[in-house]
């Protein structure tokens, strides 16, 4: 077996234990295989071996790469879009999990319907405050919403975080708990053309402490492919 299979294997056990633990149905989850700075042939392998969702987080990488890909095999954008690069993400990308301000989003609206596309799209949120991270705070949220709900050609379909960079899992713990009750807080709000279906976060190091905390979509990378070159 070959280690990416390998590392499948143990990723997905590791899912469906923290499941377990967390009362979960592993049918609620999506794995989205982190396939920024691995090459087309490495995609390729973890597609053949049942990897039905990848994830990129730069323009200019998945426009080397993601035309060269023959498996059917959805794609998500979780990097930081800028406006000026919103063009290339129609032909590109059925999701984006990073949209925090609405300029991006209604360029990237302009793109896909020009390109007759609807894009997924969930706002990512910065619940730790870290300055370094991107993302909405908490408190716009519901104007972000809002607003980016009632923009043609994108489907809000809900939020996303990146937990702060610490070994502390009280800490991690604290900032998916903080996304999942801002997530309750606008499904009852109920907004137009906004569900909330989808919790992307969890990353390899800290993926089942956010299955334990409602998670929905996992980015998970080296623990698949291993250390990025
Ligand atoms: C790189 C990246 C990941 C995956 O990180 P790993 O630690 O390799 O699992 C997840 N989310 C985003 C936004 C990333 O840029």
């Amino acid at each position: 077996m070959t280690p990416i299979a390998q590392n499948l294997l143990e990723v997905r056990a590791r899912i469906e234990a923290a499941c377990r633990r967390a009362g979960r149905d592993v049918a609620e989850l999506t794995l989205i295989a982190v396939t920024k700075t691995q090459p087309v042939a490495v995609i390729e392998e973890a597609i053949a071996h049942g990897v039905g969702h990848i994830g990129e987080n730069r323009i200019q990488e998945a426009r080397e790469k993601l035309p060269e890909l023959d498996a059917p095999v959805t794609r998500h954008l979780i990097g930081t879009l800028q406006s000026n690069k919103a063009r290339f993400v129609p032909e590109l990308f059925d999701w984006v999990h990073s949209i925090d301000r609405l300029s991006v989003a209604q360029e990237l609206g302009r793109r896909a319907r020009a390109q007759d596309r609807e894009i997924n799209v969930l706002l990512q949120i910065n619940v730790s405050g870290e300055t370094t991270k991107h993302g909405a705070s908490p408190d716009e949220a519901t104007d972000l919403a809002t607003q980016v709900g009632q923009i043609e050609g994108l489907r809000v379909r809900g939020l996303m975080t990146m937990a702060p960079f610490t070994d502390e899992v009280a800490i991690i713990r604290r900032s998916f708990r903080k996304l999942k009750m801002l997530f309750d807080e606008l499904q009852v709000a109920d907004i137009p053309g906004v569900t909330m279906e989808h919790l992307s976060m969890g990353m390899s190091h800290d993926f089942e402490v956010a299955i334990e905390e409602g998670a929905t979509m996992l980015r998970i990378g080296s623990a698949i492919f291993g250390p990025r070159r």
